[in-house]
């Protein structure tokens, strides 16, 4: 099947033939720079089309998007899940932040080859972004996969959440677990947990997990802690 046919049928989202060209755009790009700099382990076109691209996309299974809806990806790396959701939704702005600036180098190219006109790359860690009013409590929705345990990704996901917006982390098979292990620090950071989410992925024969967070409280001043903080002595 092709990426329109699929995120059609996997979570009902139309994609334009030019939007499934944007995609083919940043497959391309990715597997030509990937030869040259570490951006990911999967290139192979299938594999980046359900592992990067649907994957991302999967994010819809439990938030809908309203046109002018501010998100951020922390540590979105080569853009995941953030620049497939930028492409899927012309109508949201979309900040990525990363901490390593050759990924960064990497976004622009690939917003620039897409010419996307919806995204925003922010070269920062998320300990210092969530301290600055740019960014903090800004955005209706937080994203991330792959970046750290819930307990250290809840610290710099939800400072940059409005109260009353939501945070979505991106998970594996220890989804509960993480989430079990994070009471303390959604107490502390002012978030509540919502029902977390499976989404079959039939092509590799897996399930991903979708905790999404809604931002309840405001978040104290002191949080984030400094950069390393976070993921060195989790709240907990
Ligand atoms: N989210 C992408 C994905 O799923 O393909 C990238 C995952 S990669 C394993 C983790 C990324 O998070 C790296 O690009 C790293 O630079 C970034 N990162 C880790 N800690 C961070 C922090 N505190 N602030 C900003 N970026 C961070």
């Amino acid at each position: 099947m092709s990426l329109i046919e699929e995120a059609q049928s996997q979570f009902g989202l139309t994609l334009t033939p030019e939007q499934a060209n944007q995609f083919d755009i940043y497959a391309r790009e990715l597997a030509d720079w990937n030869t040259r700099m570490n951006l990911t382990a999967i290139t192979e076109p299938d594999e980046v089309r359900v592992r990067h691209f649907l994957d991302s996309l999967s994010v819809v299974a439990v938030m809908g998007f309203d046109n002018g809806d501010k998100a951020v990806d922390v540590g979105t790396g080569a853009g995941f899940p953030g620049l497939p959701l930028a492409i899927a939704f012309p109508d949201i702005h979309v900040t990525l932040i990363d901490a390593t600036a050759k990924k960064i180098t990497f976004l622009e190219h690939i917003v620039a080859e897409c010419g996307l006109t919806n995204v925003q790359t922010v070269h920062a860690r998320a300990e210092d972004a969530g301290h600055d009013s740019a960014h903090r409590g800004q955005y209706d929705v937080v994203v991330a996969r792959a970046v750290a345990r819930l307990p250290s990704l809840l610290e710099y996901m939800l400072p940059l959440a409005k109260v009353g917006g939501f945070c979505i982390a991106m998970k594996g098979d220890s989804a509960s677990e993480e989430l079990e292990d994070s009471k303390r620090a959604l107490f502390v950071l002012g978030g509540e947990a919502k029902p977390i989410a499976d989404v079959p992925f039939p092509q590799i024969d897996r399930t991903h997990y979708l905790v999404t967070i809604e931002k309840t409280q405001k978040t104290p001043k002191p949080y984030p802690r400094k950069a390393g903080t976070p993921t060195r002595k989790p709240i907990g």
